[in-house]
C-alpha cells in the first residue's frame, strides 16, 4: 500500500508556556501510520519529498520508526519540510502554517520515480491536500498515473479532505478534487466539508456525487452522525457508536480511512468493516494530537 502525500512537523504546546513537542504528521501520512499497526504483514510506503536538514532527517527517522518504507521519499537539497504549530486558548486550537516553500510540493516532480512507487503498489491512497499543494503540471502528472495504475487493475483511494486555503479559490478545489474522483475506486468524503463547498443538501447527495463521477465505493463520514455508503450494488447507512467524551478530533477521519484500507482485501461486509473503522475513530478522538497509540485486537467485537 501506498500513501502520497505531505508529511508536517508539529510544534505543539506542552504545560509549561514557550515549551513544545516536536512530532511528525499530515493526512495520508496519518493514514499510513495507523495502517502500518492495523496490517503489520502489508508493506505501507509513504511518497513525499524531504530535505536534507536535520528537522527531514528526523521526519525520515520517525517514518521509518512507524514501520512505514521509507524508500520511495525524494530527498532535495535545497528544500525542508513544512511546520505547523499549535496554539492553545482555552482548550480550542489554532494552527499557524509554514509550508508554501516545503518539499512535498514537489513529490511528483520526478515522472519515473512516481511511476515505479505506484507500480510496486497494489492500493495508492491520496488526498486533496496532496492535489492542493503540487504546480499544476505535477498535479496533472499524478492524475494521469493513478489513472493508469488503475486501468492496470490497481486500486486507488481518495479523501477530498476539502482545505480552501490551500487552493486559489473553491472552483479551482472542487474542480481539481472531482478529478481526483475520477481516478479513484474509493472515496472517502467527510459530509460537513463536502456540504459546504458542493452544496450537497444530505450524505446521499455526496455518494451519488462520487458515483456519478465513476466511483466504486463511497464512504461518506459526519462525524458522530452515520456514515452511509455505496458499494457496488450494495449501501446503506451504519450508525457511529456514541462516545462519553471527545478530547481531540484530529485525525479522526484520516484513522478511519486506514481502518477501511486495512480491511479492503478481506471477507468483511462494509457494514462491520465502518463499524470498526468508527472504533479506531473513536479511540483516536478520546487521545490528544494526530498519532494515538491503539491495540488492533480493541477494534474487534
Ligand atoms: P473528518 O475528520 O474527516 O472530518 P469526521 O469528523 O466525519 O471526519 O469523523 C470521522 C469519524 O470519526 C466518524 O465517522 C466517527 O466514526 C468518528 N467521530 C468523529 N467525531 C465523533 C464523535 N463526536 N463521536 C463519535 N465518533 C466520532
Amino acid at each position: 500500500m501506498l500513501a502520497i502525500g505531505e508529511c508536517m512537523a508539529e510544534l505543539a504546546p506542552l504545560d509549561r508556556p514557550g515549551d513544545y513537542h516536536l512530532g511528525f504528521a499530515g493526512d495520508t501520512f496519518n493514514t499510513a501510520w495507523y495502517l502500518a499497526r492495523l496490517r503489520p504483514d502489508v508493506t505501507v510506503s509513504f511518497l513525499t519529498a524531504i530535505g536534507t536538514d536535520s528537522l527531514s532527517q528526523k521526519m525520515r527517522a520517525a517514518i521509518a520508526e512507524a514501520g512505514i518504507d521509507d524508500s520511495h521519499i525524494r530527498t532535495l537539497p535545497e528544500r525542508t519540510v513544512g511546520l505547523y504549530l499549535i496554539s492553545l486558548d482555552r482548550g480550542e486550537r489554532s494552527f499557524t502554517y509554514w509550508r508554501g516553500q516545503s518539499a512535498a510540493r514537489h513529490l511528483a516532480d520526478d515522472p519515473e520515480a512516481l511511476a515505479r512507487a505506484i507500480e510496486a503498489a497494489d492500493l495508492v491512497y491520496f488526498s486533496g491536500i496532496t492535489l492542493a499543494i503540487l504546480e499544476r503540471e505535477a498535479r496533472d502528472r499524478l492524475l494521469g498515473t493513478l489513472r493508469r495504475a488503475r486501468e492496470a487493475g490497481k486500486r486507488v483511494a481518495f479523501d477530498p479532505n476539502l482545505r480552501p486555503r490551500l487552493w486559489t479559490g473553491p472552483e479551482e478545489m472542487t474542480e481539481t478534487v472531482m478529478r481526483g474522483a475520477s481516478v479513484s475506486d474509493i472515496a472517502l468524503p467527510s459530509f460537513e466539508d463536502e456540504a459546504l463547498w458542493f452544496g450537497d443538501a444530505d450524505p446521499e447527495a455526496t455518494a451519488d456525487r462520487y458515483r456519478a463521477a465513476s466511483v466504486e465505493t463511497v464512504i461518506v463520514k459526519n462525524g458522530a452522525d452515520p456514515v452511509h455508503f455505496r458499494h457496488g450494488a450494495t449501501g446503506g447507512t451504519v450508525a457511529v457508536p456514541p462516545l462519553s467524551e471527545v478530547v481531540d478530533t484530529t485525525a479522526a477521519g484520516d484513522s478511519f480511512n486506514a481502518a477501511i484500507l486495512a480491511g479492503l482485501d478481506g471477507e468483511e461486509a462494509m457494514p462491520a468493516l465502518i463499524l470498526r473503522a468508527c472504533r479506531l475513530a473513536g479511540i483516536v478522538v478520546r487521545g490528544k494530537g494526530a498519532l494515538v497509540p491503539f491495540v488492533p485486537a480493541s477494534l474487534a467485537d
